[in-house]
């Protein structure tokens, strides 16, 4: 043994103090396991800069098995916010806004059409509006040129509370404990992880290791795994504008415009505009072009936003796969390791049905999904289509 050892024995470690790690260690907290979440607090942390929207934004670009995740997880928002929001007393602010797809260019017309048809066979009931149901609904939008998909239902909340929520529901555990750390490595003898080393030198061990580290979790895997989790840093930057003055800035729909820039009104009247697609690394900065990509669309959508003052920008690092979809599972012929990462731009939405999964696993009990398409010891496909889905979807 080398460095200093503290002789820790738990349960669960999970590595990653966003959404899916935190809910996932409630969650097994709950259940009675003893958990030590371990997080090291890095800039860029995806959950809480993301938009907060509980649904596929563009469900027909989505894989089927993507879509079955997302069905699964959007199932269990409801009983998740309500439990939640009693056992932390912290509002998650989870309400449905609706979404309104804005065509602004006869070129859209049609893809926008064949969208309302997708989601009509999809039973997910869209109506198209003509210019003056959209001044009435979302006034913000509101130009003589313009029609609009709406879909009535889609739900959102305010990512920032939902962590505060899970943080508070976790700490009320008296079996669970948060280390503000950095996990350097997993601990292994034979064809086990038994813990991690804490880049101060410190061990952890524990029966089972739970890697939630989001963007950052392929290089954590690399040694035990004997070649990278391909999960790679995917930075959105976002805009924050305080439109308390501006007709229409509060409340409303989320709007959807023809360059996949978006507008979250939130009911305090500030609107937040994203996103981009960056692949940079793990640097969390915003910059110029970046807000520059994400205003001049959110002007076109909004004109009456051209006088709101900005009040903040920020980026997080979505955690992107090779195909788009999360890695959940175990590795075969590797025990005590489960991997819940890669959700790259649905990982609130994907948040309580991760946290289920992984705890019916790691309990060894039977999951009602078949959990093959988000193996973690899936083939990386060769001609890759990751950067086509980056960049053709919006989040
Ligand atoms: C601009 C933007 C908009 C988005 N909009 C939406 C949306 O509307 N709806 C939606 O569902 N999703 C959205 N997303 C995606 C969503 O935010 C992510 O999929 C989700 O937050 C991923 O959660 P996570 O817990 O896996 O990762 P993260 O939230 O990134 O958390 C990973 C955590 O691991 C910790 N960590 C990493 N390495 C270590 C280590 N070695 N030791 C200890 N701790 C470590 C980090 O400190 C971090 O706290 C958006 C993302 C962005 C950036």
């Amino acid at each position: 043994m080398d460095g200093s050892v503290t002789a820790m024995t738990t349960e669960v470690i999970v590595v990653g103090g966003g959404a899916i790690g935190l809910a996932i260690a409630d969650r097994l907290a709950e259940r009675g396991d003893r958990v030590v979440l371990v997080d090291a607090q890095l800039p860029g942390q995806a959950s809480w800069a993301g938009s907060g929207a509980l649904a596929l934004i563009m469900p027909q670009l989505a894989s089927p098995p993507l879509r079955e995740l997302a069905r699964h997880s959007s199932k269990r928002w409801p009983d998740f916010a309500a439990d939640l929001q009693e056992r932390s007393g912290v509002g998650i602010e989870r309400r449905n806004t609706g979404l309104l797809r804005l065509v602004y260019s006869p070129s859209t017309q049609d893809s926008v059409r064949s969208t309302g048809e997708w989601l009509t066979a999809a039973g997910v009931p869209s109506e198209l509006l003509d210019a003056s149901q959209i001044a009435a609904l979302a006034p913000l939008a509101a130009d003589p040129a313009r029609t609009a998909l709406y879909q009535a239902e889609l739900w959102q909340l305010r990512p920032p509370r939902l962590l505060r929520a899970l943080q508070a529901a976790l700490s009320a555990h008296s079996s669970a404990t948060v280390r503000r750390a950095r996990v350097g490595a997993l601990l292994q003898t034979a064809s086990r992880v038994r813990g991690v080393r804490l880049i101060c030198g410190e061990k952890l061990y524990a029966d089972e290791v739970v890697i939630a580290a989001g963007a950052w979790s392929g290089e954590l895997l690399a040694a035990v795994l004997g070649r990278p989790l391909p999960v790679r840093p995917v930075k959105g930057e976002v805009v924050c504008l305080d439109a308390a003055d501006v007709p229409g800035g509060t409340g409303g729909p989320l709007l959807l415009g023809e360059t996949n820039i978006y507008l979250v009104p939130r009911s305090d009247g500030r609107v937040l505009a994203g996103s981009t697609f960056d692949d940079v690394g793990f640097s969390a900065r915003t910059t110029a072009a970046g807000l520059q990509h994400i205003l001049r669309g959110a002007l076109v959508m909004a004109p009456g936003l051209a006088d709101a003052s900005m009040t903040a920008a920020w980026a997080g690092l979505r955690p992107g796969t090779p195909d788009g979809l999360p890695y959940v599972g175990r590795i075969p012929g590797l025990d005590g390791l489960i991997i819940a990462t890669g959700h790259f731009r649905d990982g609130l939405l994907l948040t309580p049905g991760t946290a289920d999964i992984v705890a019916s696993i790691l309990h060894g009990e039977t999951v009602g999904i078949d959990l093959c398409a988000y193996r973690p010891d899936r083939p990386v496909p060769r001609d890759s289509t990751v950067d086509a889905i980056w960049h053709s979807r919006s989040g």
